[in-house]
């Protein structure tokens, strides 16, 4: 039988394969062979809806039967859970960083900016009657939870 020279798909290294199966593409390691069932997969994914979804329901029956998996992993692997930590530590600063843009979310700024108009106008004016939003403040940062409207109404003018 004539043999025909080719290379694996995943590691690029020469398989001496039978021209009689036209789709042996990868080599015989372990690797490539995951390789050829994970291209397998994607490609009967791609023409098969109900597959792929059976492939989900079947991921989502692996995770609810092995709820433990990741917290084990974590475990059993420090550098994954430290590297996590780091990336969340870095996502935590740019969002620190980053200024609300929700138009109902006052920044401190312009509220102290509020304060001092409402005190230039004087309590013997009702202006200051009204509703008002209250932002609750941790520390530094503006808590991530609604704003509390309250009323505001002038008892007596003076
Ligand atoms: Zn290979």
């Amino acid at each position: 039988m004539k043999k025909q020279r080719r290379r694996c798909k995943h590691c690029k290294c020469l398989l001496e394969s039978c021209p009689r199966v036209p789709k042996h593409d990868y080599c015989n390691k372990k690797e490539c062979q995951k390789a050829r069932k994970r291209d397998w997969q994607k490609k009967k994914m791609a023409e098969n809806v109900v597959y792929c979804n059976d492939q989900k329901d079947a991921q989502k029956l692996w995770r609810e039967n092995n709820p433990d998996y990741w917290k084990e992993y974590r475990e059993n692997n420090p550098g994954y859970t430290k590297r996590n930590r780091e990336k969340q530590r870095e996502r935590n600063r740019s969002l620190r960083a980053k200024v609300c843009r929700k138009p109902d979310c006052q920044p401190i700024a312009k509220m102290d900016t509020a304060i001092a108009k409402m005190d230039a106008i004087g309590p013997e004016t009702a202006a200051f009657s009204g509703r008002y939003r209250l932002i609750p403040l941790t520390g530094q940062m503006i808590a991530k939870m609604d704003a509390l409207i309250v009323e505001i109404s002038a008892i007596s003018s003076g």
